[in-house]
């Protein structure tokens, strides 16, 4: 998908590259990035199938968002996945996945008809004191010095930044904001993280800001994202005849 000013490039089809019925991919792993690049290849790439080769060590698919089958309880993963507005190249490619639950639907149509009819939201984002509401009430509690910071950071060379703490660039005006409370436990940062990832998260989840006092900026699968995403993206791949095998690549 190009996505280039518009989305007049970004709904063509590609023409066919020269040459792709003579290669060959082999694609080591099979998390979200190795499923993903095995479905472009033969999505966009056009790439046969049966000539692209998921070459996976564990006995689970999915990497990173690998599941378990229990029979009494269906499919279990470790942890939920905080999707949003912004995977750019993940919604494209679930525009071509089909559900695995309902016939004629994507997985992106499922993904959206749920987070409408049912968005994610949090009526208490903090408590304290074993339970009670800490009323950060969507109020961020950033003092103008605190703005200036959260600026200036944003502002810096990447290169000043290495070797360099979140607590070298932001005082307790930041860390003791609420602000700083739902960045943390939304992005898991702890004050002694690297400044320059804390600067890098800043950019690319800079549109999560509105959505970070009530988690409102999140978008949520019906069931965990091994059955609605990675199971879907494997039976997608099947049915093109990509071949999977459980091997450790060395
Ligand atoms: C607890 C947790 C919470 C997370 N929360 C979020 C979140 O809220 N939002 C979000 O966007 N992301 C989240 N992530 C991150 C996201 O899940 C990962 O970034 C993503 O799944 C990584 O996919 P990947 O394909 O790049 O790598 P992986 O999923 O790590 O896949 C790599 C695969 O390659 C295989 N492999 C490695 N070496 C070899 C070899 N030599 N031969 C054969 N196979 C090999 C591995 O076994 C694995 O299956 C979270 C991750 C975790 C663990």
């Amino acid at each position: 998908m190009y996505y280039s000013s518009g989305n007049y490039e970004a709904f063509a089809r590609p023409k066919k590259p020269d040459g792709v019925d003579s290669k060959s991919a082999y694609i080591i792993g099979s998390g979200l990035a190795a499923l993903s690049a095995a479905c472009y290849l033969v999505r966009d790439g056009q790439m046969e199938g049966s000539r692209v080769h998921v070459l996976e060590k564990d006995s689970v698919p999915g990497g990173a968002c690998d599941g378990m089958y229990y029979t009494s309880v269906g499919y279990v993963m470790r942890g939920g996945r905080e999707m949003d507005n912004h995977f750019e190249c993940m919604w494209d490619l679930f525009r071509s996945i089909p559900s695995i639950e309902t016939e004629g639907v994507s997985v992106l149509d499922e993904y959206y008809w749920l987070n409408k009819a049912d968005p994610n939201f949090s009526l208490c984002r903090a408590t304290e004191k074993q339970g009670q509401d800490a009323h950060t009430d969507k109020k961020f509690g950033l003092s103008d010095k605190a703005c200036s910071q959260l600026m200036k950071l944003y502002l810096t060379a990447n290169e000043e930044l290495y070797n360099k703490k979140i607590t070298d660039v932001f005082d307790d005006e930041v860390l003791n904001s609420n602000f700083w409370l739902y960045w943390r436990t939304m992005f898991a940062f702890e004050n002694w993280h690297s400044a320059l990832e804390m600067k890098l998260y800043m950019q690319r989840f800079v549109h999560h800001i509105g959505g970070l006092p009530d988690f409102t900026a999140l978008r949520f699968t019906k069931y965990n994202q091994y059955e609605s995403m990675i199971l879907p993206m494997i039976k997608y791949l099947e049915s093109f005849g990509v071949q999977f095998q459980r091997k450790l690549f060395r």
